[in-house]
């Protein structure tokens, strides 16, 4: 879908008192300047803003969304782009916030493991500056070269160590918010827990349509004292997924358990050459952190756990080089699925763990029945599932082959009692998904939220709901004139 609309008076006289608020030079409207933010990290989705504005600094944020506000026009906040669901797809008539300028890093307060940063900080850099204090920020998306905290906090990102560190909700103490009506409101904070309505909670995940991040507050963890990783091959995916569940039902808490199946294994070899067990129909990445004694007792049991499997190799990282290694086959699957297939759609959705072999066979047979491959990586001890739909866009027809199917692995995870995003949130691409997810009293729920922090739905309009909807309107009731795509500038 692209969509493109001429500039309306509207936005034409908004542009102007934006200029005159934060400097001509971080208002953009020329259309070749405009299109370098058509997208987000999901291309197929493509939509040219009216007004694209840089910020510098947090009164910037707050003199755009409040003139956005008065002129009843919608923002979209845009940190890095690397978004996988469409969540920072521009309104055609609207005004896409970039964050990414806003890049400082407050001192690490060591004493309390703690840190004040800006949205666009890199979610890499927060670790950086945590090492020397034998700290370290948990939640590791495989984009953390380059995806910035505001993103992080929008999507409730994830990454392979929340299995056991859990997710960004899990890091975040407090948070500044710039209201879809220009205020400022500080949730969270920095004392660990807070009375009232948990505010923080519900703006995690949020995905920009409750506001902007301005300013976070995340949590530090301390260096573990060891961390060991292996890398297991299996002649099966079942054996595999087997493994995984035998070592959280033994007890065993890993940091990490990533699986790749043969595609994803040949596309990270042609990529980065991984070394990864030749002959391999699936591999695991299992990391174990903690105090080295537990760390060494625990790793004998799982390399036992995965010989009782049927595990035909099993490598231990003898150093970070090797350590180093192991990961990077994983961390680049998404980009390297690129050199075994001209294009490809990321889908990211959850199931129970124990259903892993079930649920992957079925999605095998469902790619054969429509003649596609599915290449799987993904956060096995979670059950979060990365299935990668690769098609050719060059045959007519396939692309649309490609989505149905996307589509029919994301009603097989809600059949298996899962979800239709672990991580990567629902954005444009899986809002209408939503109504298969959740009922109706669910969804209305959600919109009551939405509407306390955003009554005149300007703030990321079009996202996570399935329909569109007023605030105001009873619940449940939805007038025609409401079912306009929101993609292409409707207001709701
Ligand atoms: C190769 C690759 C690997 C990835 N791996 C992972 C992974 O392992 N785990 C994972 O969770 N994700 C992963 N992602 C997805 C993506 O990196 C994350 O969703 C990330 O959190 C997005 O950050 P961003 O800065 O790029 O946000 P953007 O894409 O710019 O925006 C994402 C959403 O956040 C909103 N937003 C941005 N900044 C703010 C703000 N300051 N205030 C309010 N709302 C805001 C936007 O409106 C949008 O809805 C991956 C992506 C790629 C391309």
């Amino acid at each position: 879908m692209t969509v493109t609309e001429a500039p309306t008076d509207r936005t034409t006289l908004l542009a102007g008192e934006l200029r005159a608020a934060v400097g001509v030079e971080r208002v953009l409207t020329e259309r070749a300047q405009l299109r370098t933010y058509e997208c987000d990290g999901l291309t197929n989705f493509r939509v040219t803003p009216a007004v694209v504005v840089l910020a510098e600094s947090r009164q910037h944020v707050i003199d755009t969304v409040r003139l956005c506000s008065e002129a009843g026009v919608p923002f979209v906040a845009r940190g890095s782009g690397t978004g996988l669901s469409g969540g920072a797809l521009p309104s055609a008539d609207g005004v896409l916030l970039v964050l990414s300028r806003l890049r400082t890093l407050g001192p690490v307060d060591a004493d309390n493991a703690r840190i004040v940063v800006e949205p666009g900080v890199i979610n890499l850099w927060v670790t950086r500056d945590a090492a020397p204090y034998d700290l370290a920020y948990a939640p590791d998306p495989s984009s953390q070269l380059v995806c910035s905290i505001g993103g992080n906090v929008a999507e409730n990102a994830g990454g392979a160590h929340c299995l056991k560190y859990g997710f960004t909700v899990n890091h975040v103490m407090g948070a500044e918010v710039v209201l879809p009506d220009g205020s400022v409101a500080h949730l969270g904070g920095a004392a660990p827990e807070h009375p009232g309505y948990d505010l923080l909670g519900a703006f995690i995940g949020s995905e920009g349509t409750l506001g902007v991040a301005t300013e976070v507050t995340l949590r530090l963890v301390r260096v573990p004292e060891s961390v060991q990783t292996m890398l297991v091959g299996f002649r099966s995916v079942e054996d595999a997924a087997a493994t995984v569940s035998d070592i959280i039902a033994a007890g065993i808490l890993p940091a990490a358990i990533e699986m790749m199946d043969a595609l994803a294994i040949e596309a990270a070899e042609a990529a980065v050459r991984c070394g990864y067990p030749a002959g391999a129909v699936a591999v695991l990445v299992i990391e174990l952190d903690g105090p080295q004694v537990e760390v060494e007792a625990q790793f004998t049991q799982v390399e036992q756990i995965a010989k009782d499997r049927h595990a035909f190799e099993t490598r231990i990282a003898a150093d970070a080089a090797e350590r180093a290694l192991m990961w990077k086959g994983r961390k680049s699957a998404f980009a390297a699925v690129g050199r075994i297939s001209p294009a490809y759609f990321v889908q990211d959705g959850v199931i129970p763990r124990t259903k892993l072999p079930e649920v992957l066979a079925e999605m095998k047979q469902m790619a054969d029945d429509v003649g596609l491959r599915v290449a799987n990586v993904f956060h096995a001890g979670d059950g979060n599932l990365h299935p990668l739909v690769l098609f050719d866009d060059a045959v007519d027809g396939q692309a649309h082959v490609a989505e149905e199917l996307a589509g029919a692995i994301l009603d097989l995870c809600i059949d298996s009692g899962g979800s239709i995003t672990g991580e990567h949130g629902v954005g444009q691409e899986k809002r209408h998904k939503m109504a298969k997810q959740f009922t109706e009293a669910d969804l209305d729920t959600m919109q009551l939220v939405r509407c306390a922090f955003d009554p005149a739905g300007i703030a990321n309009p079009g996202k996570i709901f399935p329909t569109p909807r007023l605030c105001g309107e009873r619940p449940g009731v939805h007038t025609a004139a409401d079912t306009h795509d929101p993609a292409i500038g409707e207001v709701f």
